[in-house]
């Protein structure tokens, strides 16, 4: 990859800074279309917030309590697509609201009937009502006291950043540049004060590497205004940061296959417990913060939110000590005026064009990142004044079956499937292959801080490292495991 920028002659036509969901979209719709493209990373490809998901390929039944049909309907669209074009990676699952109240069956099995009729002929299953007796024999983990029955409703689940992997791959494969580790650090502007490329940096070898564009889109998340104020010191800020976490837990709290969703929580929000790779997943909150980071941490009072939220619904109480792993994520929610709750924030996407020409686009989920490329590249390709050519990712399949995309392998990782991740998926570091090619990190930190030494050894043959490179990188990873422990209080 660093060979293709080195060798490539005059501007490309798209440079896409940052390798999250939104970045890999528009460089796989781009790069289909025929246009040349670069994507350049900071640090790993999805390092942000395209890791740290809920896992959901969903409409979002929360949005439409929001009364948000048009949101909801294009997430279903979208939804259909992804399982058409990624059936090794997008999986169905069946997830079962409890009914403690009289009036729950009635009132959330009406919403879930518009949710299918919204969904139309791309319905992952119907949604029905459960007697108390079909919902203890759905969710054997549902807390039984009080519970009057169940509803039962369809939506997609993924591995996020498996998905991430091969939507790279799949973009590569049409001709698109991609390199990780390698931030933009600057923007390059013609004598008329329009930005004309990118400065970025090769963090192994600390090089320069620069790109001449006929169009820049920011795809940087949470970070998009730091890239906004390279281009215009005085840019305002477009993105209220708000932050989600999950807790993992063993798969016996929840059992079974399918998941179980609580609709209102004390905060007015909604709560997953989902089976994700053979352990139990729980999430999420929304908690404002100030600025995003790499490496968000989660909150004591957000542990204790969740844990306390999970106890409503399981019949086993959660505990700190159960915690496996903990992660948080970063919502780049766009601002809007006289709002002060995240949660009231909107989901949709926001695109602009610059007055210096550079293309932003944020916000929106990972279920419909293909649309949201769609548009980014139909606006940027407009901006620059490319040559007209049409979208075809509504049907392009998304790359083959790859390490860690069946859920047994999570903690199951071969020596081969570390080399496959150098060889063929560009991971670099320890980090790379246990946090985001497959997924050790995120179902159990101990655990993979144990994998960290035979998996930096496996890498340092691979790539010719030394004995001082395998002991820094051991000594890195368990740093990082180490947050994401949950310490006792
Ligand atoms: C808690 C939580 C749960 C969610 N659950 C779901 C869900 O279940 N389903 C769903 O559809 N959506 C979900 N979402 C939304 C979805 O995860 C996001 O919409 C999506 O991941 C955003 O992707 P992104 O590429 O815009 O941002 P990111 O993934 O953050 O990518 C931006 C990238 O830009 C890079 N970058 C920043 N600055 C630079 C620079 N100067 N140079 C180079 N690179 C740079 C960063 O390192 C980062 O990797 C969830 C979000 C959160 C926070």
């Amino acid at each position: 990859m660093l060979a293709r920028i080195d060798t490539q002659r005059g501007p490309w036509d798209i440079v896409v800074i940052g390798g999250g969901a939104t970045g890999a979209g528009v460089a796989l719709d781009a790069a289909s279309r025929g246009y040349s493209v670069l994507l350049l990373e900071q640090h790993d490809f999805g390092k942000g917030t395209s890791s740290r998901s809920t896992k959901l390929v969903h409409g979002g039944v929360r949005y439409l309590a929001q009364g948000n049909l048009s949101l909801v309907r294009e997430g279903l669209r979208e939804r259909a697509i992804l399982r058409a074009n990624a059936p090794h990676l997008v999986f169905d699952l069946a997830l079962v609201v409890p009914a403690y109240e009289w009036w729950e069956r009635p009132y959330y099995g009406a919403g879930l009937t518009l949710y299918d009729l919204l969904a139309r002929h791309s319905s992952f299953g119907r949604s029905r009502l459960l007697s108390r007796a079909e919902t203890l024999a759905r969710v054997p983990a549902v807390r039984p006291d009080g519970l009057r029955g169940g509803i039962e409703y369809h939506d997609g689940q993924f591995d996020d950043a498996r998905l991430l992997i091969a939507s790279l791959q799949t973009a590569a494969g049409r001709g698109a540049c991609v390199l990780n580790y390698a931030p933009v650090v600057g923007l390059t502007r013609t004598g008329d004060g329009r930005i004309d490329g990118v400065v970025a940096r090769d963090l192994e070898s600390a090089r320069e590497l620069r790109a001449a564009a006929r169009v820049v889109v920011n795809a940087t998340g949470a970070f998009v205004d730091e890239v906004r104020r390279m281009a215009d010191a005085d840019a305002g800020m477009l993105v209220q940061p708000s932050q989600g976490i999950h807790l993992v837990l063993d798969g016996s709290f929840l059992g079974g296959t399918a998941a179980i969703m609580v609709p209102r929580t004390t905060d007015r929000r909604v709560m997953f417990a989902l089976p994700w790779h053979g352990h139990t997943l729980l999430g999420t909150t929304d908690t404002p913060i100030a600025a995003a980071s790499l490496e968000p941490r989660a909150r004591d009072d957000e542990i204790a939110f969740v844990l306390e939220t999970a106890g409503r619904c399981l019949r086993r109480q959660p505990e700190r000590g159960d915690i496996l792993s903990v992660f948080a994520g970063v919502r780049p929610l766009v601002r809007r005026r006289n709002t002060k709750e995240t949660a009231a924030l909107s989901r949709d996407h926001t695109l602009r064009v610059e007055a210096s020409g550079l293309v932003t686009t944020t916000g929106g989920k990972w279920t419909t990142y293909r649309r949201m490329a769609e548009e980014t590249v139909d606006c940027a390709a407009a901006a620059a004044g490319l040559a007209r050519r049409p979208c075809v990712t509504a049907s392009l399949r998304i790359a083959g079956e790859t390490a860690g995309s069946r859920p047994q392998d999570a903690l199951q990782l071969t020596d081969e499937d570390v080399r496959r991740a150098v060889r063929d998926e560009m991971a670099r570091t320890v980090e790379d292959v246990l946090a985001r090619r497959c997924r050790a990190l995120f179902l159990n930190a101990a655990a993979a801080r144990d994998m960290a030494p035979r998996v930096a050894a496996l890498m340092a043959a691979e790539l010719g490292r030394d004995e001082t490179w395998q002991r820094d990188q051991i000594a890195a990873f368990t740093a990082l495991a180490s947050e994401y422990l949950v310490r006792q209080p």
